[in-house]
């Protein structure tokens, strides 16, 4: 399959249409999304019509967009006018979102063309797109896996050819982790670059939009339409989107990057072997390397799981059964609540509901969540000193390769586990990407991460491309 890149370029000089491009999709999507579950909904309709206004606007000669007719898969957890948004949950069956998410017009405002929502974990809780309540997503690389989570279905749709691109959102690793599992580049946005408008909140002071792509050329140019400032989400950043794609290949001569122990602890060998060699190649490019240090990360875990059901259990409060899909009916409002709720939620998201709801209570908000923020600002100024030594840290992005299904669904913990390298990153708000670098067990790909400060996009997308290429990927 060609490059986002590519396909904009031949679509907007007239080497291929958007129709054409579409028809590909559909072609790929029709030859494995049975056995991969990989779309819970397929909006052929809606994405032959973007398809005829992007062609439409090339005929008349003008520039169509920097997507211009380039399929992209939509995690399901983005609003999209008209077309079903469940969230991989019982209770949004049957709602359709009156508006767009933000991301959404502005993909569509860049000629890209969204062929369908894509499967994952209930409300974007797990790791492995197990907790979907409509079944799992298989990892195209090996269908016997998982292929990461939350947002499964949208990495699966890039790994499997289906869409050059997809969107996911990251509230804890689940753009970087399924990316890291799957092969391909996955990037956790600077807290507040992309809008959060028409993203159905999970954890809101955690929660990112971002990109997954084969390429970190097509990874960038991806994170260039989604991002700047919108006034609909007031976490929004003020400043416009960043200059990304400029830079790819700017390099990072003089560089310093930082290896953390800490971010590799009690990761396989073949992943921890992959970071060795990922900082072999960046001081081979120039970078210089510094060990440092930062415990603190090992409270990140703990922290997260306090703080994001806490938020989870606040903004969950809104499905019940009045405003929103599914209603089951009891004998008074409040019976209707519950048996709605009962009904409509699967095991891990009351879960994660009670564990919120328990840490927020009277008794023990300052035990628990107090703690735990205290904790956060811990981390966050961890991070800004490591920041002072360092232009940016190298680390695994997940513990191992991708894992068998009903591996670590008895314990969730094991299943928490899996996120212990991509949490920290969510709880300061800064930036990290996910980057293929090798292959560890069973020949499938492990992914590095690469962490920077609050909108360091820019470098760490140098960084990306330094391995992509040191990794002989292009
Ligand atoms: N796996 C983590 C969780 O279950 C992160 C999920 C996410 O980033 N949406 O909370």
């Amino acid at each position: 399959m060609n490059t986002a890149v590519q396909i904009a370029s031949d679509v907007q000089h007239g080497a291929s249409s958007a129709v054409h491009e579409l028809a590909n999709a559909m072609t790929a999507i029709g030859e494995r999304n049975e056995e991969l579950h990989v779309f819970l909904h397929v909006d052929e309709e809606g994405a032959t019509r973007a398809a005829h206004r992007v062609d439409a606007a090339v005929a008349r000669g003008e520039h169509a967009g920097a997507l211009a007719g380039v399929p992209i898969a939509i995690k399901d957890n983005m609003c999209q006018r008209g077309v079903p948004t469940t969230c991989a949950s019982k209770i949004l069956e049957g709602w359709r979102p009156p508006y767009n998410a933000t991301v959404i017009d502005r993909l569509l405002a860049a000629g890209a063309v969204p062929v369908g929502k894509t499967n994952l974990d209930e409300f974007a809780m797990g790791s492995s797109t197990e907790n979907s309540a409509f079944g799992p997503t298989r990892n195209p690389l090996d269908p016997s896996r998982v292929p990461g989570g939350s947002s499964g279905g949208s990495a699966a749709a890039v790994a499997a050819n289906m869409t050059p691109l997809a969107i996911g959102s990251d509230t804890g690793g689940s753009i970087r982790q399924p990316a890291a599992l799957c092969g391909l580049v996955g990037v956790k946005p600077t807290y507040g670059l992309v809008s959060r408008y028409g993203l159905i909140a999970f954890a809101s002071s955690l929660d990112q939009i971002g990109p997954f792509a084969k390429t970190v050329t097509d990874a960038a140019t991806l994170l260039e339409v989604l991002a700047g400032h919108d006034r609909m989400d007031s976490t929004s950043l003020p400043e416009p989107s960043p200059s990304l794609v400029a830079h790819v290949n700017d390099g990072v001569v003089g560089k310093r990057v930082g290896v953390v122990p800490e971010l590799i602890e009690g990761a396989d060998d073949d992943v921890v072997d992959a970071v060795q060699r990922a900082l072999g190649a960046l001081r081979d490019a120039g970078a210089s390397v510094v060990e440092l240090s930062i415990p603190e990360l090992r409270l990140g875990l703990s922290a997260y799981y306090l703080i994001a059901p806490a938020e989870a259990s606040s903004n969950l409060a809104r499905f019940d059964g009045v405003r929103y899909g599914l209603r089951v009916d009891g004998v008074d409002v409040a019976a209707m609540n519950e048996a709605t709720r009962t009904a409509g939620f699967g095991d891990e998201v009351k879960r994660r509901i009670m564990l919120g709801t328990y840490a927020l209570s009277a008794g023990y908000y300052d035990a628990y969540y107090g703690q735990a923020l205290k904790v956060r600002t811990q981390m966050i100024n961890a991070f800004a000193r490591a920041y002072r030594d360092v232009d940016f840290l190298v680390g695994a992005t997940t513990p191992s390769v991708a894992f068998a299904f009903g591996e670590k669904t008895s314990n969730p913990l094991t299943m928490y586990l899996s996120d212990v390298f991509t949490i920290p990153s969510n709880l300061t708000g800064d930036a990290a990407i996910s980057v293929p670098f090798g292959y560890g067990e069973a020949h499938l790909p492990i992914g590095v991460q690469l962490l920077g400060p609050g909108r360091s996009e820019a470098l760490l997308f140098r960084a990306a491309r330094v391995l992509e290429v040191a990794d002989g990927r292009s």
